[in-house]
C-alpha cells in the first residue's frame, strides 16, 4: 500500500546512524514527507552542517521508502530554516539519556551576546558537575565532557 501516512510512517522510522536509538523523526531531522502515488519526496535538514550522518540517512530513507513500495524516492536537504535542538522530541531527549548521551539543555532560541552557560548532567549518575573536555566528541555534533563526581566520559549533543 503506497499511501502518504505510509511514507511518513517508513520516513519517520529511520534511525540516526549515529545515536541508533533515536529515529529521524525523534531528532526533528525529518521535516517533510509529500507523496503522490508511488513517487515520494522527503526534506530533511540536517543537524550540522557537514555532518556526515546524512549521506547515510539518505541512503536509509531510499532504501527503507524503496523497501515499502515506493518506486520514485527522492531525499531533499533544506539548510534553512537552521536545525536546531529546540526540534528534537522530548521522548528523543529521554532516549537520548538512556543511551547515555547528555541531552540538549535549554533553549537555542536564546540569542545575543550573552550565552548562557548551562551545567551539563552526567547521563551516568546524574551529577551537575561535569566539564567540557573537547568541543568534539566522536562526531562533530557532539561535545566530549567528563563527569567529576563519577569520572566518566561521556558525549553532549551539543545546543545550536
Ligand atoms: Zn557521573
Amino acid at each position: 500500500m503506497v499511501t502518504a501516512e505510509r511514507a511518513r510512517e517508513v520516513a519517520a522510522s529511520v534511525l540516526d546512524p549515529e545515536v541508533p536509538v533515536l529515529t529521524i523523526d525523534d531528532l526533528g531531522v525529518l521535516r517533510r514527507v509529500d507523496a503522490d502515488g508511488d513517487r515520494v519526496v522527503v526534506t530533511i535538514t540536517p543537524t550540522y552542517s557537514g555532518c556526515p550522518a546524512m549521506d547515510t540517512i539518505r541512503d536509509d530513507l531510499v532504501l527503507a521508502l524503496t523497501a515499502a513500495g515506493f518506486g520514485d524516492v527522492e531525499v531533499r536537504l533544506t539548510l534553512s530554516p537552521a536545525w536546531t535542538t529546540d526540534w528534537m522530541s522530548e521522548a528523543g531527549k529521554r532516549k537520548l539519556e538512556a543511551y547515555g548521551i547528555a541531552p540538549p539543555t535549554g533553549r537555542a532560541a536564546v540569542r545575543g551576546p550573552i550565552r548562557l552557560a548551562l551545567a551539563v548532567r552526567c547521563p551516568q549518575c546524574g551529577s551537575l558537575d561535569t566539564r567540557e573536555v573537547s568541543r568534539f566528541g566522536s562526531t562533530s555534533c557532539k561535545a566530549l565532557f567528563e563527569c567529576r563526581a563519577c569520572l566518566e566520559p561521556f558525549d553532549h549533543f551539543k545546543v545550536h
